[in-house]
């Protein structure tokens, strides 16, 4: 008899599009587009971001009531709930509870391990904390410890660590140049391609 599986899936790109693109575009600021392909310090980047905000008077709930318009990928709802009848699933993110909230209200609250913000009383966004470094990667050990075989999916940089963590990991719709980079995990395109990858593995239920 094998190992109980944990499904571990990265939210933005996965199941739910970019957010901080997704903001830009809603509220017209283009400076907001920026990612960590322009800044790779993630620090300098985040900080940059609450300077922006700042500049615009844009609170937490403006941010949420932009994310509240945004909704899962198409069939990534169906996909999740298929995934939760079959094995444990446990969503690993970058972003913080606050901005997610109306997203996962969506998605039915599945477990979210991601960052928390800082808002004072007038719901200001002083500062963001990070839950700790290289947090994918430290969880899928975790549950490897706890004695749960692993599955990760991603579509970034930031995801590799707990592809390579994992006892399997899958690209999905990944930029272009990340699986010459990683040619180790294989690329799903569909949330049909993830299902047949996960069920041929034989480890769900
Ligand atoms: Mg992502």
């Amino acid at each position: 008899m094998h190992k109980p599986v944990i499904v571990c899936l990265d939210l933005e790109g996965v199941l739910v599009p970019e957010i901080w693109i997704n903001v830009a575009l809603k509220t017209g600021i283009e400076e907001l587009k920026l990612t960590t392909r322009d800044m790779p310090d993630y620090d300098q980047l985040m900080k940059r971001r609450l300077a922006i905000l700042d500049r615009h008077h844009l609170k937490l709930r403006d941010i949420q009531n932009v994310i509240a318009t945004l909704g899962p990928l198409e069939g990534a709802t169906e996909f999740l709930n298929w995934l939760r009848e079959r094995c444990q699933v446990i969503i690993l993110s970058d972003t913080f509870y606050q901005f997610a909230l109306p997203l996962m209200r969506q998605l039915g609250f599945p477990t979210l391990f991601c960052n928390q913000l800082e808002v004072d009383d007038s719901g200001r966004i002083v500062n963001y904390h990070m839950r700790m470094q290289n947090p994918k990667k430290h969880s899928v050990a975790a549950f490897k410890a706890l004695n749960f075989c692993t599955i990760a999916t991603g579509d970034s940089y930031n995801d590799t660590a707990m592809l390579e963590e994992a006892d399997a990991g899958f690209f999905f719709r990944p930029p272009e140049h990340l699986p010459r980079e990683f040619p180790q995990f294989p690329v799903t395109q569909t949330y049909e391609e993830l299902q047949e990858r996960f069920t041929a593995s034989g480890w769900l239920r």
